[in-house]
């Protein structure tokens, strides 16, 4: 039998029509609405394409946002003092600043130069911290994990004591995600293996997994037999595999064989159209609870 597709299109409309009910509610409480500054540097036309999103979801959110858009000469000492302006402007209640950055301006500088009560990206070490700690210290999850959780949640996978597989151990995915996952309280409670490529046997440890999450960027890594029939699978994995002769545009593969997998699998995220849309759509909801924890607002 063919696995459900968990639409991570459908899961954002949900998220940001919650998103958009508790701008309003904000508003009523405080006469205030969250504020959003996207810092883009340079003109790169992936970063374009992404900052351009975000300000346009923030936008329909009912957001006051805040575009800012930097030459590439930029010199790191100006950014900073961009982001020490932002730090202090009591209606701005999340900073993000699209990466990457150029050469000589030094990402990790940056990233810990915003105040981590406003770093709605999740990505300042505090937050990171916070993270670990898990519960109520946890300000702001990482965008791509927070999204995939959602997803697994309101997909209706029971995580407590669930395997749960993560393939790859980067710093914006695999650690966080697994982390999540472990920690004690609803949506997680599961038993967490990271694999990468030293692990010995992939296969044998992705057969185990309840739930297997895989951020790997390799096309087509996770076979159908290495998937436990019945199992949830999130593939994070977008990967450029050609060009379409019809639209001109990319075609993207997720590192999951889809049509094979979905024949094993219960639950299963498509390639595009599954984490992809979840990330901005968690942006939002993280700027929201710091507005609301700045406002004052419960
Ligand atoms: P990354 O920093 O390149 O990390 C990849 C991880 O996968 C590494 O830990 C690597 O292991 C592991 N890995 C690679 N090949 C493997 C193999 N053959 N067997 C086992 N492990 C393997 O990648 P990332 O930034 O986490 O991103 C992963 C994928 O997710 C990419 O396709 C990216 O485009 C996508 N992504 C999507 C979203 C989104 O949809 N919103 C957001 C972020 C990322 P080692 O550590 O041993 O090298």
């Amino acid at each position: 039998m063919s696995a459900e597709i968990i639409s991570g299109k459908e899961i954002r409309k949900e998220i940001l029509a919650e998103v958009k009910k508790e701008v309003a509610e904000i508003k009523e409480k405080s006469g205030k609405v969250p504020g959003l500054v996207t810092i883009l540097v340079g003109e790169s036309p992936a970063s374009v394409s992404y900052v351009t999103l975000k300000v346009k979801t923030a936008l329909e959110c009912g957001f006051y946002e805040v575009q800012d858009s930097q030459t590439a000469d930029i010199s790191e000492q100006q950014l900073l003092n961009i982001i020490d302006t932002y730090n202090n402007d009591p209606a701005i209640h999340g900073i993000l600043v699209q990466l990457p950055l150029p050469k000589h301006i030094d990402e990790k500088k940056v990233l810990t130069a915003i105040d981590p009560d406003k770093d709605v990206d999740g990505f300042h070490p505090i937050n990171i911290g916070r993270l670990m700690i898990g519960g109520d210290e946890v300000r702001f999850p990482p965008c791509t994990p927070a999204g995939i959780q959602e997803m697994i949640v309101r997909s209706g996978t029971e995580t407590s004591g669930a395997e749960v597989v993560v393939v790859g151990r980067s710093n914006i995915v695999g650690k966080p995600i697994a982390m999540m996952m472990a920690q004690k309280g609803a949506g997680a409670n599961a038993t967490v293996t990271i694999v990468h490529t030293r692990t010995r046997d992939l296969a044998a440890h992705c057969r185990r997994a309840d739930i297997l999450i895989v951020a790997a960027g390799v096309p087509g890594l996770i076979q159908p037999q290495w998937i436990k029939p019945g199992a949830t699978v999130i593939d994070v994995g977008v990967n450029r595999v050609g060009i379409s002769e019809t639209t001109g545009k990319a075609i993207l593969r997720g590192d999951v064989d889809f049509d094979a997998a979905r024949e094993v699998a219960g639950k299963i995220t498509p390639v595009p159209g599954g984490v992809g849309p979840m990330t901005i759509a968690m942006l939002m909801k993280n700027t929201v609870n710091s507005a609301k924890r700045a406002l004052g607002v419960e």
